[in-house]
Protein backbone atom coordinates (compact mmCIF):
# COMPACT_ATOMS: atom_id res chain seq x y z
CA UNK A 1 0.00 0.00 0.00
CA UNK A 2 1.59 3.57 -0.98
CA UNK A 3 0.46 5.83 2.23
CA UNK A 4 0.85 9.85 1.85
CA UNK A 5 2.68 11.36 4.78
CA UNK A 6 1.22 15.01 4.88
CA UNK A 7 3.31 17.16 6.87
CA UNK A 8 1.15 19.81 8.77
CA UNK A 9 2.27 20.85 11.69
CA UNK A 10 5.25 18.92 13.46
CA UNK A 11 8.09 19.49 11.13
CA UNK A 12 10.66 16.40 12.21
CA UNK A 13 11.25 13.24 11.72
CA UNK A 14 12.55 12.07 14.92
CA UNK A 15 9.85 11.14 18.02
CA UNK A 16 6.83 11.52 15.30
CA UNK A 17 3.68 9.27 15.80
CA UNK A 18 2.23 10.09 12.55
CA UNK A 19 5.42 9.16 10.36
CA UNK A 20 6.44 6.01 12.23
CA UNK A 21 2.39 4.87 11.97
CA UNK A 22 2.38 5.44 8.13
CA UNK A 23 6.01 4.07 7.72
CA UNK A 24 4.26 0.77 9.05
CA UNK A 25 1.54 0.77 7.07
CA UNK A 26 3.38 0.85 3.86
CA UNK A 27 5.54 2.76 1.34
CA UNK A 28 5.37 6.59 2.27
CA UNK A 29 5.01 9.23 0.09
CA UNK A 30 6.15 12.54 2.15
CA UNK A 31 4.30 15.72 1.59
CA UNK A 32 4.18 19.55 2.57
CA UNK A 33 1.64 21.78 0.97
CA UNK A 34 1.97 25.43 0.74
CA UNK A 35 -1.62 26.80 0.46
CA UNK A 36 -1.53 30.30 -1.08
CA UNK A 37 -4.75 31.15 0.57
CA UNK A 38 -3.32 30.54 3.94
CA UNK A 39 -0.36 32.61 2.85
CA UNK A 40 -2.12 35.42 2.14
CA UNK A 41 -4.26 35.75 5.21
CA UNK A 42 -3.86 38.91 7.19
CA UNK A 43 -1.52 37.57 9.69
CA UNK A 44 0.61 35.98 8.11
CA UNK A 45 4.33 37.32 7.12
CA UNK A 46 7.35 36.96 5.54
CA UNK A 47 9.56 36.53 8.62
CA UNK A 48 7.17 33.45 9.27
CA UNK A 49 7.67 32.10 5.75
CA UNK A 50 11.53 32.37 6.29
CA UNK A 51 11.64 30.40 9.34
CA UNK A 52 9.22 27.80 8.24
CA UNK A 53 11.41 27.50 4.42
CA UNK A 54 14.31 26.99 6.84
CA UNK A 55 12.67 24.29 9.09
CA UNK A 56 11.64 22.23 5.71
CA UNK A 57 14.78 22.76 4.49
CA UNK A 58 16.32 20.42 7.52
CA UNK A 59 13.63 18.08 7.35
CA UNK A 60 14.08 17.35 3.70
CA UNK A 61 18.02 16.99 4.44
CA UNK A 62 16.77 14.49 7.70
CA UNK A 63 13.92 12.87 5.46
CA UNK A 64 16.67 12.38 2.70
CA UNK A 65 18.86 10.61 4.82
CA UNK A 66 16.19 7.92 5.37
CA UNK A 67 16.23 7.60 1.60
CA UNK A 68 12.47 9.61 1.52
CA UNK A 69 12.59 12.78 -0.35
CA UNK A 70 10.05 14.91 1.00
CA UNK A 71 7.85 16.23 -2.12
CA UNK A 72 6.72 20.09 -1.64
CA UNK A 73 3.70 21.29 -3.47
CA UNK A 74 1.95 24.79 -3.50
CA UNK A 75 -1.95 24.87 -4.16
CA UNK A 76 -5.13 24.22 -2.60
CA UNK A 77 -4.66 21.46 -0.30
CA UNK A 78 -7.39 19.03 -1.40
CA UNK A 79 -6.53 19.56 -5.52
CA UNK A 80 -2.69 18.86 -4.13
CA UNK A 81 -3.68 16.08 -2.07
CA UNK A 82 -6.63 14.73 -5.64
CA UNK A 83 -3.40 15.18 -8.17
CA UNK A 84 -0.59 13.39 -6.02
CA UNK A 85 -3.18 10.28 -4.51
CA UNK A 86 -3.95 9.76 -8.08
CA UNK A 87 -0.62 9.77 -9.47
CA UNK A 88 1.18 7.55 -6.82
CA UNK A 89 -2.14 5.63 -6.22
CA UNK A 90 -2.35 6.35 -2.66
CA UNK A 91 -5.21 4.77 -0.70
CA UNK A 92 -4.43 6.10 2.57
CA UNK A 93 -3.52 9.78 4.03
CA UNK A 94 -1.76 9.36 7.56
CA UNK A 95 -0.91 13.40 8.92
CA UNK A 96 -0.17 14.60 12.79
CA UNK A 97 -3.57 16.51 13.68
CA UNK A 98 -7.64 16.00 12.82
CA UNK A 99 -8.31 16.51 9.39
CA UNK A 100 -10.06 19.70 8.38
CA UNK A 101 -13.93 18.70 7.76
CA UNK A 102 -13.80 19.17 4.36
CA UNK A 103 -10.73 17.57 3.48
CA UNK A 104 -12.38 14.25 5.53
CA UNK A 105 -15.45 14.04 3.76
CA UNK A 106 -13.59 14.30 0.54
CA UNK A 107 -11.20 11.67 1.64
CA UNK A 108 -14.49 9.33 2.39
CA UNK A 109 -15.84 9.87 -0.95
CA UNK A 110 -12.72 9.24 -2.66
CA UNK A 111 -12.64 5.61 -0.86
CA UNK A 112 -9.68 7.33 1.01
CA UNK A 113 -8.48 6.25 4.19
CA UNK A 114 -7.60 9.04 6.58
CA UNK A 115 -5.79 8.79 9.78
CA UNK A 116 -4.26 10.65 12.43
CA UNK A 117 -1.08 9.26 14.81
CA UNK A 118 -2.34 6.96 17.15
CA UNK A 119 -2.14 8.00 20.95
CA UNK A 120 0.95 7.38 22.52
CA UNK A 121 1.41 5.06 25.69
CA UNK A 122 5.23 5.13 25.96
CA UNK A 123 7.31 8.45 27.62
CA UNK A 124 10.29 7.56 25.69
CA UNK A 125 10.84 9.42 22.12
CA UNK A 126 10.36 6.98 19.15
CA UNK A 127 13.41 6.87 17.25
CA UNK A 128 13.37 7.87 13.19
CA UNK A 129 11.25 4.76 11.56
CA UNK A 130 12.43 3.07 8.51
CA UNK A 131 11.00 4.14 6.08
CA UNK A 132 9.98 2.78 2.05
CA UNK A 133 8.96 5.18 -0.53
CA UNK A 134 7.08 4.97 -3.71
CA UNK A 135 9.46 4.83 -7.03
CA UNK A 136 10.98 8.25 -8.65
CA UNK A 137 10.41 10.66 -6.35
CA UNK A 138 12.19 13.51 -6.91
CA UNK A 139 11.88 16.54 -4.01
CA UNK A 140 11.35 19.72 -5.11
CA UNK A 141 12.69 23.45 -4.35
CA UNK A 142 10.74 25.49 -1.82
CA UNK A 143 8.36 28.20 -3.37
CA UNK A 144 9.92 31.83 -3.18
CA UNK A 145 7.69 34.44 -0.73
CA UNK A 146 6.86 36.44 -4.25
CA UNK A 147 5.27 33.19 -6.06
CA UNK A 148 2.88 33.06 -2.67
CA UNK A 149 2.66 36.86 -2.75
CA UNK A 150 3.71 37.70 0.50
CA UNK A 151 4.71 40.92 1.38
CA UNK A 152 8.57 41.83 2.12
CA UNK A 153 9.18 42.04 5.76
CA UNK A 154 12.93 42.37 6.87
CA UNK A 155 14.06 40.86 10.06
CA UNK A 156 18.13 41.19 10.46
CA UNK A 157 17.79 39.00 13.74
CA UNK A 158 15.29 36.62 13.29
CA UNK A 159 15.89 33.32 14.79
CA UNK A 160 16.95 30.87 11.93
CA UNK A 161 14.24 27.86 11.74
CA UNK A 162 15.61 23.93 11.76
CA UNK A 163 15.93 21.46 14.05
CA UNK A 164 19.40 21.37 14.49
CA UNK A 165 18.58 25.55 16.12
CA UNK A 166 16.36 23.59 17.80
CA UNK A 167 18.31 21.12 19.82
CA UNK A 168 20.88 23.66 20.12
CA UNK A 169 18.68 26.21 21.95
CA UNK A 170 17.22 23.46 23.83
CA UNK A 171 20.92 22.39 25.00
CA UNK A 172 22.04 25.51 25.64
CA UNK A 173 18.87 26.67 27.71
CA UNK A 174 19.29 23.33 29.50
CA UNK A 175 22.97 23.36 30.66
CA UNK A 176 23.32 27.27 31.09
CA UNK A 177 20.65 29.80 30.09
CA UNK A 178 17.52 28.58 32.56
CA UNK A 179 19.05 28.98 35.95
CA UNK A 180 17.69 32.52 35.72
CA UNK A 181 14.57 31.69 33.96
CA UNK A 182 12.50 32.82 37.04
CA UNK A 183 13.50 36.49 37.68
CA UNK A 184 14.58 37.88 34.10
CA UNK A 185 11.92 37.08 31.78
CA UNK A 186 10.06 40.48 32.10
CA UNK A 187 13.30 42.35 31.70
CA UNK A 188 13.95 42.79 28.13
CA UNK A 189 17.73 43.60 28.39
CA UNK A 190 17.69 39.72 30.13
CA UNK A 191 14.52 37.87 28.43
CA UNK A 192 16.57 36.85 25.10
CA UNK A 193 19.04 34.68 27.51
CA UNK A 194 16.48 34.12 29.96
CA UNK A 195 13.91 32.26 28.18
CA UNK A 196 13.88 29.52 26.22
CA UNK A 197 13.06 30.74 22.91
CA UNK A 198 11.92 27.52 21.55
CA UNK A 199 8.32 29.13 21.31
CA UNK A 200 8.85 29.25 17.05
CA UNK A 201 10.37 26.01 16.94
CA UNK A 202 8.09 24.50 18.85
CA UNK A 203 4.98 26.15 16.53
CA UNK A 204 6.45 24.33 14.02
CA UNK A 205 7.17 20.96 15.89
CA UNK A 206 10.80 20.83 15.29
CA UNK A 207 11.25 19.53 18.78
CA UNK A 208 8.65 16.60 19.94
CA UNK A 209 6.96 16.70 23.58
CA UNK A 210 8.86 13.00 25.12
CA UNK A 211 12.32 14.60 23.61
CA UNK A 212 11.78 17.93 25.42
CA UNK A 213 10.83 15.90 29.06
CA UNK A 214 13.30 13.20 28.51
CA UNK A 215 16.19 15.95 28.31
CA UNK A 216 14.33 18.39 30.90
CA UNK A 217 14.27 14.78 33.02
CA UNK A 218 18.26 13.92 32.47
CA UNK A 219 18.91 17.76 33.63
CA UNK A 220 17.26 17.35 36.35
CA UNK A 221 18.52 14.14 37.54
CA UNK A 222 22.30 16.18 37.05
CA UNK A 223 21.56 19.33 39.04
CA UNK A 224 18.82 18.15 41.65
CA UNK A 225 19.97 21.15 44.15
CA UNK A 226 20.09 24.62 43.85
CA UNK A 227 18.33 26.98 41.27
CA UNK A 228 17.55 24.39 38.59
CA UNK A 229 15.34 22.54 39.91
CA UNK A 230 12.75 24.88 40.26
CA UNK A 231 13.69 26.99 37.27
CA UNK A 232 13.38 23.31 35.08
CA UNK A 233 9.62 22.81 36.82
CA UNK A 234 8.88 26.57 36.28
CA UNK A 235 9.67 25.60 32.65
CA UNK A 236 8.10 22.57 32.51
CA UNK A 237 5.13 24.30 33.50
CA UNK A 238 4.94 26.86 30.78
CA UNK A 239 5.49 24.30 28.66
CA UNK A 240 2.52 22.57 30.04
CA UNK A 241 0.85 26.18 29.05
CA UNK A 242 0.74 25.56 25.07
CA UNK A 243 -1.62 22.78 25.25
CA UNK A 244 -3.80 24.72 28.01
CA UNK A 245 -4.31 27.61 26.55
CA UNK A 246 -4.72 26.88 22.45
CA UNK A 247 -8.34 27.13 21.12
CA UNK A 248 -9.61 27.12 17.57
CA UNK A 249 -12.10 30.43 18.15
CA UNK A 250 -10.50 33.52 16.55
CA UNK A 251 -12.32 36.62 15.93
CA UNK A 252 -13.43 38.02 12.38
CA UNK A 253 -10.01 39.29 10.66
CA UNK A 254 -11.59 40.87 7.79
CA UNK A 255 -9.32 43.62 6.42
CA UNK A 256 -8.74 46.88 8.79
CA UNK A 257 -8.51 50.51 7.64
CA UNK A 258 -5.21 51.91 7.64
CA UNK A 259 -4.56 53.90 10.72
CA UNK A 260 -1.47 56.46 11.13
CA UNK A 261 -1.43 56.21 14.88
CA UNK A 262 -1.16 52.11 14.63
CA UNK A 263 1.75 52.50 12.02
CA UNK A 264 3.04 55.02 15.10
CA UNK A 265 2.92 51.84 17.45
CA UNK A 266 4.14 49.05 15.10
CA UNK A 267 7.23 51.45 13.87
CA UNK A 268 8.09 52.23 17.53
CA UNK A 269 7.39 55.83 16.74
CA UNK A 270 4.91 56.87 19.30
CA UNK A 271 6.79 59.18 21.48
CA UNK A 272 7.06 56.66 24.43
CA UNK A 273 10.69 55.36 24.74
CA UNK A 274 10.49 52.21 26.54
CA UNK A 275 7.40 51.05 24.37
CA UNK A 276 9.23 52.44 21.12
CA UNK A 277 12.36 50.38 21.70
CA UNK A 278 10.22 47.44 22.33
CA UNK A 279 8.20 47.55 19.33
CA UNK A 280 11.71 48.53 17.38
CA UNK A 281 13.31 45.11 19.12
CA UNK A 282 10.18 42.81 18.03
CA UNK A 283 10.60 44.38 14.19
CA UNK A 284 14.29 43.51 13.97
CA UNK A 285 14.15 40.07 16.00
CA UNK A 286 10.33 38.77 15.40
CA UNK A 287 10.44 37.86 19.62
CA UNK A 288 9.30 39.31 22.97
CA UNK A 289 8.92 37.21 26.21
CA UNK A 290 5.38 36.80 27.47
CA UNK A 291 5.06 39.90 30.03
CA UNK A 292 6.63 42.15 27.20
CA UNK A 293 4.17 41.26 24.26
CA UNK A 294 1.21 41.88 26.72
CA UNK A 295 2.70 45.20 27.95
CA UNK A 296 2.91 46.14 24.11
CA UNK A 297 -0.39 45.01 23.46
CA UNK A 298 -2.21 46.51 25.83
CA UNK A 299 -0.89 50.08 25.70
CA UNK A 300 -1.91 49.88 22.00
CA UNK A 301 -5.48 48.70 23.16
CA UNK A 302 -5.72 50.94 26.56
CA UNK A 303 -3.81 53.91 25.72
CA UNK A 304 -3.34 54.76 22.63
CA UNK A 305 -6.53 53.58 21.89
CA UNK A 306 -6.35 51.10 18.66
CA UNK A 307 -8.63 49.25 17.12
CA UNK A 308 -7.75 45.94 19.48
CA UNK A 309 -8.29 43.67 16.28
CA UNK A 310 -5.93 45.57 13.85
CA UNK A 311 -3.68 46.28 16.81
CA UNK A 312 -3.53 42.45 17.47
CA UNK A 313 -3.04 41.19 13.89
CA UNK A 314 -0.28 43.79 13.48
CA UNK A 315 1.55 41.71 16.48
CA UNK A 316 0.82 38.26 15.43
CA UNK A 317 2.43 39.38 11.67
CA UNK A 318 5.40 40.35 13.89
CA UNK A 319 5.92 37.57 15.55
CA UNK A 320 8.27 34.67 14.24
CA UNK A 321 6.22 32.13 16.08
CA UNK A 322 2.44 32.85 15.29
CA UNK A 323 0.08 30.14 16.16
CA UNK A 324 -3.68 31.41 16.31
CA UNK A 325 -4.13 28.47 18.72
CA UNK A 326 -2.25 30.54 21.01
CA UNK A 327 -2.05 34.27 20.33
CA UNK A 328 -5.66 35.07 19.52
CA UNK A 329 -6.51 33.60 23.37
CA UNK A 330 -4.27 36.40 24.86
CA UNK A 331 -4.59 38.95 22.35
CA UNK A 332 -8.89 38.74 23.14
CA UNK A 333 -7.75 38.50 27.34
CA UNK A 334 -5.79 41.87 27.29
CA UNK A 335 -8.07 43.76 25.17
CA UNK A 336 -10.56 42.95 28.03
CA UNK A 337 -12.92 40.90 25.33
CA UNK A 338 -15.58 37.98 25.77
CA UNK A 339 -16.05 38.84 28.97
CA UNK A 340 -12.45 38.81 30.06
CA UNK A 341 -11.08 42.40 32.56
CA UNK A 342 -8.55 43.66 30.33
CA UNK A 343 -4.67 44.10 31.42
CA UNK A 344 -3.27 47.67 31.55
CA UNK A 345 0.09 48.83 32.93
CA UNK A 346 1.40 52.33 33.25
CA UNK A 347 4.08 52.99 30.79
CA UNK A 348 6.70 55.04 32.25
CA UNK A 349 5.86 52.86 35.30
CA UNK A 350 6.66 49.47 33.29
CA UNK A 351 9.64 51.58 31.21
CA UNK A 352 11.38 52.47 35.24
CA UNK A 353 10.25 48.51 36.73
CA UNK A 354 11.62 46.89 33.96
CA UNK A 355 14.63 49.08 32.12
CA UNK A 356 16.01 50.72 35.33
CA UNK A 357 18.94 51.83 34.23
CA UNK A 358 18.01 52.59 30.48
CA UNK A 359 19.94 50.87 28.86
CA UNK A 360 17.72 48.98 26.62
CA UNK A 361 15.54 51.70 25.64
CA UNK A 362 19.03 53.61 24.47
CA UNK A 363 20.05 50.89 22.82
CA UNK A 364 17.09 50.71 19.98
CA UNK A 365 16.51 54.64 20.39
CA UNK A 366 20.07 56.03 19.68
CA UNK A 367 18.07 58.89 19.15
CA UNK A 368 17.95 59.78 22.62
CA UNK A 369 21.83 59.67 23.73
CA UNK A 370 21.37 63.32 24.50
CA UNK A 371 18.76 63.04 26.98
CA UNK A 372 20.06 62.51 30.52
CA UNK A 373 18.66 59.30 32.76
CA UNK A 374 16.28 61.26 34.77
CA UNK A 375 14.11 62.30 31.78
CA UNK A 376 15.05 59.00 29.12
CA UNK A 377 11.19 57.47 29.62
CA UNK A 378 9.78 61.19 29.78
CA UNK A 379 11.67 63.33 27.35
CA UNK A 380 9.12 65.61 27.35
CA UNK A 381 10.09 66.80 30.38
CA UNK A 382 13.75 67.22 29.77
CA UNK A 383 14.88 70.75 29.18
CA UNK A 384 16.38 70.50 25.54
CA UNK A 385 13.20 68.73 24.99
CA UNK A 386 12.24 71.24 22.07
CA UNK A 387 15.86 70.33 20.05
CA UNK A 388 14.44 66.78 20.17
CA UNK A 389 10.76 66.49 19.74
CA UNK A 390 9.13 66.75 16.53
CA UNK A 391 12.58 66.73 14.81
CA UNK A 392 14.76 63.58 15.70
CA UNK A 393 12.69 62.18 18.03
CA UNK A 394 8.37 62.22 18.03
CA UNK A 395 6.33 63.96 20.39
CA UNK A 396 4.41 61.88 22.37
CA UNK A 397 1.11 60.33 20.59
CA UNK A 398 -0.55 60.86 24.02
CA UNK A 399 -0.27 62.18 27.32
CA UNK A 400 0.72 59.55 29.63
CA UNK A 401 -1.09 60.99 32.63
CA UNK A 402 -4.64 61.64 30.84
CA UNK A 403 -4.02 58.26 29.06
CA UNK A 404 -4.01 55.93 31.50
CA UNK A 405 -6.53 57.85 33.70
CA UNK A 406 -8.72 57.34 31.39
CA UNK A 407 -8.03 53.81 30.42
CA UNK A 408 -8.85 52.93 34.12
CA UNK A 409 -11.64 54.62 34.08
CA UNK A 410 -13.12 52.77 31.04
CA UNK A 411 -12.44 50.01 32.52
CA UNK A 412 -13.52 50.41 35.73
CA UNK A 413 -17.22 51.74 34.12
CA UNK A 414 -16.89 47.96 32.24
CA UNK A 415 -15.74 45.87 35.18
CA UNK A 416 -15.73 47.16 38.52
CA UNK A 417 -13.43 49.49 40.84
CA UNK A 418 -9.93 47.55 42.12
CA UNK A 419 -10.40 46.93 45.80
CA UNK A 420 -6.54 46.77 46.48
CA UNK A 421 -2.75 46.70 45.73
CA UNK A 422 -0.19 44.33 46.11
CA UNK A 423 3.25 44.42 45.14
CA UNK A 424 4.93 41.72 43.17
CA UNK A 425 9.01 42.06 42.00
CA UNK A 426 8.15 43.08 38.27
CA UNK A 427 4.96 44.68 38.91
CA UNK A 428 4.84 47.74 40.82
CA UNK A 429 1.13 47.24 41.47
CA UNK A 430 -1.73 44.71 40.90
CA UNK A 431 -4.81 46.18 41.86
CA UNK A 432 -8.12 43.30 42.53
CA UNK A 433 -10.91 43.86 41.21
CA UNK A 434 -14.19 44.30 43.51
CA UNK A 435 -16.16 41.66 43.00
CA UNK A 436 -13.55 39.45 40.77
CA UNK A 437 -15.61 37.37 38.01
CA UNK A 438 -14.65 33.55 38.44
CA UNK A 439 -11.33 32.29 37.24
CA UNK A 440 -10.40 35.96 36.26
CA UNK A 441 -7.22 37.77 36.55
CA UNK A 442 -7.39 41.74 36.74
CA UNK A 443 -3.82 43.54 36.70
CA UNK A 444 -3.21 47.33 36.91
CA UNK A 445 0.21 48.39 36.99
C1 LIG B 1 -0.30 38.57 23.14
C2 LIG B 1 0.41 37.25 23.21
C3 LIG B 1 0.56 36.51 22.07
C4 LIG B 1 1.21 35.27 22.10
N1 LIG B 1 1.33 34.59 20.94
C5 LIG B 1 2.00 33.43 20.92
C6 LIG B 1 2.18 32.72 19.70
O1 LIG B 1 1.68 33.15 18.65
N2 LIG B 1 2.90 31.57 19.71
C7 LIG B 1 3.44 31.09 20.88
O2 LIG B 1 4.12 30.05 20.82
N3 LIG B 1 3.25 31.70 22.05
C8 LIG B 1 2.55 32.86 22.11
N4 LIG B 1 2.37 33.51 23.31
C9 LIG B 1 2.78 32.83 24.55
C10 LIG B 1 4.17 33.16 25.07
O3 LIG B 1 4.30 34.55 25.21
C11 LIG B 1 5.30 32.65 24.19
O4 LIG B 1 5.14 31.26 23.99
C12 LIG B 1 6.67 32.84 24.84
O5 LIG B 1 6.87 34.19 25.14
C13 LIG B 1 7.73 32.37 23.88
O6 LIG B 1 9.01 32.58 24.39
P1 LIG B 1 9.93 31.33 24.81
O7 LIG B 1 9.89 30.28 23.78
O8 LIG B 1 11.24 31.85 25.23
O9 LIG B 1 9.10 30.81 26.07
P2 LIG B 1 9.54 30.15 27.44
O10 LIG B 1 9.21 31.11 28.51
O11 LIG B 1 10.92 29.64 27.43
O12 LIG B 1 8.52 28.94 27.57
C14 LIG B 1 8.78 27.67 26.98
C15 LIG B 1 7.65 27.31 26.04
O13 LIG B 1 6.43 27.19 26.78
C16 LIG B 1 5.35 27.69 26.00
N5 LIG B 1 4.79 28.84 26.70
C17 LIG B 1 5.46 29.70 27.51
N6 LIG B 1 4.62 30.61 28.02
C18 LIG B 1 3.40 30.30 27.52
C19 LIG B 1 2.12 30.88 27.68
N7 LIG B 1 1.91 31.91 28.48
N8 LIG B 1 1.08 30.33 27.03
C20 LIG B 1 1.25 29.26 26.22
N9 LIG B 1 2.45 28.66 26.02
C21 LIG B 1 3.51 29.18 26.67
C22 LIG B 1 5.92 28.12 24.66
O14 LIG B 1 5.79 27.06 23.77
C23 LIG B 1 7.38 28.36 24.96
O15 LIG B 1 8.23 28.18 23.89
C24 LIG B 1 1.71 34.76 23.32
C25 LIG B 1 1.54 35.52 24.47
C26 LIG B 1 0.91 36.73 24.43
C27 LIG B 1 0.75 37.52 25.71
Amino acid sequence: MNVLMWFRQDLRSHDHAALSHAAGLGAVLPVYIFDPAVWQQADRSARQFGFLCESLTELRADLATLGAPLLIRSGPAREVLARLCARHAISCIVTEAAAPPELAGWARDQGLRWLEAPPQTTQEPLPQPALRCPPDLVANPLPLAQMLRIAPDPCPHRQRGGRKQALDLLETFLTTRAEGYHRAQSQPLLAERASSRLSAHLTLGALGPREIASALAARLAERPAGRWPSALAQFQSQLSRRTATATTARPDLAAMPADPARQRWLEGETGLPFLDALMRYLKATGWLSHHLREVTLSLACHHLGLEWRAASLALARRLTDYDPALFWPYAVQIAGMAGHAPRIYHPTKQALTLDPTGAFTRRWLPELAQVPDSCLQTPWKWAGAARLLGRRYPEPLIDVTTAHTAAREAIWARHGKPLRALVTPHVQLIEAPLQPAKGQLRLEF
